[in-house]
């Protein structure tokens, strides 16, 4: 059952969905579904828009989500994301908190080349580019961020460069992160968030969840964001079941190979 809006909210927060149709793959709906339910049990309304293609972007949006989707879909969101990429850009640079998730990650970075040669052009509003491989990097993924452990799964072929100056994310506890190598994962700017993380993100990880809302709430209201107290000990127990398994599966790995030498 979805959550009704309360009855005397602290205020409207309007959460604007990035192509739901092209680009949201693995259960990425489910960041769109948390956001407005922890904003409605928090005490505020939501006025939730689906942008599509074509469509003009709300200049009143206060929290902007993406998802992940095939190189395809990446494809068929470009024009509009042209279109509306000088708006965007100003969101970001007034402090919208923006969550994006695998290929809309990699379209808010430079660009995105992929594995046949194509050169998919972004937003540049994170100092990343990304570039397909024939390897996929697929599994679960635990991070230290500095919203505690995250928890999450990926499944890209990009493998995301960071910038000189770009802040990851996080640090990868377990998994493949940007590209396997250097041991971050995703990048941040100011409130602008990129990461790999489906699984969906933010179910099992509510204290991002509610950073991004306090972003939101904080620009919007003079008071600043007053949260409810929130039960979240099914998303705490997952999230640390979680982190521990694939720490456990990592130790036994090290092991392994230090006894094979
Ligand atoms: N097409 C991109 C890649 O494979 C994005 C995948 C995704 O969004 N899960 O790198």
């Amino acid at each position: 059952m979805r959550l009704q809006d309360p009855q005397k909210p602290k205020a409207r927060i309007t959460l604007v969905h990035l192509y739901p149709r092209e680009m949201s793959i693995y259960g990425d709906l489910g960041n769109t579904h948390v956001l407005a339910t922890r904003l409605r049990r928090h005490g505020y309304g939501v006025d939730l828009v689906d942008h599509h293609p074509g469509q003009k972007l709300p200049a009143g949006a206060h929290l902007v989500v993406g998802g992940g989707g095939q190189d395809s879909g990446q494809a068929r969101v470009e024009a509009d994301l042209e279109d509306n990429g000088p708006l965007l850009a100003a969101l970001a640079r007034d402090g919208v908190p923006m969550l994006m998730i695998c290929g809309m990650y990699q379209l808010f970075g430079h660009d995105f080349t992929t594995v046949d040669g194509r050169r998919l052009p972004g937003l540049g509003i994170l100092d990343v580019t990304t570039r397909g491989n024939t390897k996929r990097m697929v599994g679960p993924v635990a991070l230290q961020t500095p919203f505690g452990d995250v928890v999450g799964y990926e499944n890209h072929s990009g493998s995301t460069v960071l910038g000189p100056d770009q802040e990851p994310f996080g640090q990868v506890v377990a998994g493949f992160g940007n590209n396997g190598d250097d041991g971050t994962e995703g990048a941040v700017k100011g409130h602008v968030y990129g990461t790999y993380l489906h699984g969906p993100a933010l179910p099992a990880n509510p204290a991002f969840a509610d950073a991004l809302i306090k972003a939101a709430v904080d620009r919007v209201v003079s008071r600043g964001f007053e949260p409810e107290e929130l039960d979240d000990t099914f998303a705490d127990q997952a999230r640390k079941r979680q982190v521990a398994r694939l720490t456990a599966v990592r130790r036994r790995g090290l092991r392994e190979r230090l006894l094979r030498r």
